[in-house]
């Protein structure tokens, strides 16, 4: 047990932005802390908070919606931009979803009109005719395993020459429907249009953000003590098989 630790999570207006419960992430991210005896402490920031309070933040977490909702969480979040690049800047962990990752951009253009964006990621979103809708298989240079999810998604994300991507497209449409990437890895910050139950899906990359979050706040901390993934792993094979033909895990006929 790793009871020494403790982590503080913020999760940024999910009253706004939950599309396909996003907010499943931060249950998952508490279960995996809950069961190496690490304490979590989610604070929860929505629309009727007068203020946002960021002090002590080690995980940042926004989720995705509709340009509507987006819209509004992205003028709420203008007034903290400098607070949120000092986070990002200084190591912190920002996991964003879908609208939430478009926002980080410098802006998101629709039809109708052009969102101004944070400005912490060097990218920008134009919208298009189409939405990009589908099953998603990712191979990321990180993890043996592949990343898994689905996406639902107007937007087309293009990332300036300093940013990485998180994954490279084996099925799926990704950040552009072409480009063959998808998210962004910046720093500590992890964005991507996987939407949902991103983290039960991929239990690699939620520990990669709790590690992150962990080795910046103790300096002394050795890494994650591993847990039984056997279910998670299977499901996330099936996925990997069923879409991209890819799987590590030689099943019985
Ligand atoms: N509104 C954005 C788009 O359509 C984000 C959608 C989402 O979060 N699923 O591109």
């Amino acid at each position: 047990m790793q009871n020494n630790y403790e982590i503080n999570i913020i999760h940024l207006y999910p009253d706004l932005l939950n599309l396909y419960g996003d907010r499943g992430n931060i249950a998952c991210m508490e279960k995996r802390l809950e069961w190496r005896g690490i304490k979590a402490n989610v604070r929860t920031c929505t629309n009727k908070d007068h203020s946002i309070d960021l002090s002590g933040a080690d995980i940042i977490f926004v989720g995705g919606g509709s340009d509507r909702e987006q819209e509004i969480v992205c003028n709420l979040l203008l007034k903290k931009k400098d607070e949120l690049i000092k986070h990002v800047e200084s190591d912190g962990v920002l996991v964003a979803v879908c609208g939430g990752y478009q926002l980080l951009g410098k802006y998101y253009k629709t039809a109708n009109t052009k969102i101004e964006g944070l400005g912490i990621l060097d990218i920008y979103t134009d919208s298009g005719d189409t939405r990009l809708i589908s099953n998603v298989v990712l191979e990321c240079g990180r993890f043996k395993m592949p990343i898994v999810g689905f996406e639902n998604h107007a937007g087309r994300t293009y990332l300036g020459e300093g940013v990485t991507p998180l994954g490279r497209v084996l099925f799926g449409n990704g950040n552009t429907g072409d480009s063959g990437y998808e998210g962004v890895l910046y720093k500590n910050v992890i964005a991507t249009y996987l939407h949902g139950p991103l983290l039960p899906k991929n239990p690699q990359l939620c520990d990669y953000i709790l590690e992150r979050a962990l080795k910046r706040k103790y300096p002394d901390f050795e890494g994650l003590e591993p847990l039984d993934d056997g279910i998670e792993i299977l499901a996330n094979d099936y996925i990997a098989d069923k879409y991209a033909g890819v799987t590590q895990i030689k099943r019985r006929a």
